[in-house]
């Protein structure tokens, strides 16, 4: 069993302090406007209304500690939160750990803010020295992070040896959603996968194989079946990884590919408008839809149409919907259909990874 917080566990902890791992990797010029961001804003509040104070951490970007870079401070989320939260939100740079605990301790506010852990390489070495020094900073450790869930981190992992540890409310969200889309599903269970990173999508195609009625495939997942097939792409985008590892998918009736495309020059960039019909009447008739991977090269206007017609396909259907994945989320937010789905998860990779049956260390950690 996953201990998760509850009321009797904030009880406990009234005055006490709590280091929350949260997931603040957010990428620069996203700040203001990022999905991850409200998605903490909750159990922050939830802490407050129980006294406990707070200490947040979190990492941003892939550094391997190679000291201090102002772009990927965590510094501007101290604002942010604060606003959000209409509660100063005091920053605390640095990572000599007793000193800052000198600093909370003496401090009147309740909500601290840590740098970016991953300026020290031991973040990701999961080092038990540094997560028992981190450990110093509170009474428990929550852990409402899931993105990073998939990652053997000091901050996600060792920590819970140091401390009493529970999963926050977040991250149990995340948790029921993917469960119940893996194995309490209704039928028909639609898959839509489109994107570019393929190769950490196989997985997730490997889990469904049997369980899933439809795999509506688009963007370089397509591209790949293509290829597989012997089909001729052009200069379309695909991983040539993946294409070993699709091949006994190949007969199947199950898995749609796109029949009209959009390109541009001798590229793919885009479904075309009849297979957006089709992918369109096949959401209609599921009771349950995951999706992952834009469909088209949605960053630009003209080729997100076929992923645009498909999200509102899901949000407009009485489906139990799922959708994940970091472009994924961006292009549902610009388009205001966050809420429209059941769920939205905050996990790219971890939610793959959760997807295709894998064990994610940072949830085994608090069991
Ligand atoms: P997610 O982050 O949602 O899991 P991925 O990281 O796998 O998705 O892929 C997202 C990227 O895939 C987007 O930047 C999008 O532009 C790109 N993409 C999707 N389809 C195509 C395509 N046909 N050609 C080029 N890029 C594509
Ligand atoms: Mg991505």
């Amino acid at each position: 069993m996953i201990r998760f917080l509850d009321n009797k566990v904030l009880k406990k902890y009234k005055g006490k302090t709590a280091i929350l791992r949260i997931d603040l990797n957010i990428e620069k010029g996203e700040e203001k406007s990022s999905f991850r961001v409200s998605a903490v804003l909750p159990t922050v509040r939830l802490f407050l209304k129980y006294g406990v104070r707070v200490v947040l951490i979190s990492h941003r970007g892939r550094y391997g500690g190679k000291g201090r870079d102002r772009a990927i401070s965590l510094r501007p989320f101290a604002k942010i939160l604060s606003a959000e939260l209409g509660k100063k939100i005091v920053f605390v740079p640095g990572f000599d750990f007793r000193k800052i605990k000198a600093k909370i301790e003496r401090s009147e506010n309740s909500v601290f803010l840590l740098e970016n852990l991953r300026f020290r390489a031991d973040e990701e070495q999961n080092s038990a020295k540094f997560a028992r020094k981190l450990a110093l900073l509170g009474d428990f450790y929550v852990n409402d992070a899931f993105a990073v869930s998939h990652r053997k981190n000091a901050s996600v992992v060792a920590i819970t040896r140091f401390l009493p540890s529970y999963g926050g409310p977040l991250l149990k969200r995340e948790v029921d959603n993917l469960e119940r889309v893996m194995k309490r599903f209704k039928r028909p269970l639609t898959l839509i996968i489109g994107g570019a990173k393929v190769s950490t999508k196989i997985g997730v195609l490997d889990y469904f194989w049997r369980k899933a009625d439809r795999f509506l495939l688009g963007g370089g997942m397509a591209n790949a079946f293509m290829v597989a097939k012997g089909l001729r792409i052009g200069d379309s985008l695909y991983d040539r990884s993946a294409i070993p590892k699709i091949k006994k998918y190949l007969k199947s009736k199950n898995i749609f590919l796109p029949m009209d495309f959009r390109m541009e020059g001798n590229s793919i960039l885009d479904i075309g408008d009849v297979t957006a019909r089709i992918y369109t009447r096949e959401i209609k008739k599921s009771k349950t839809v995951i999706w992952n991977g834009p469909l088209g090269y949605f960053e630009k206007k003209r080729f997100a149409q076929g992923s645009e017609k498909v999200a509102k396909a899901i949000a407009s259907s009485k489906a139990f919907s799922v959708a994940g994945g970091g472009e994924t989320t961006t292009l549902l937010m610009r388009l205001g259909l966050i809420k429209k789905f059941s769920f939205v998860s905050t996990g790219g990779g971890a939610m793959l990874d959760y997807l295709a049956g894998k064990k994610l260390p940072g949830i085994e950690a608090l069991r």
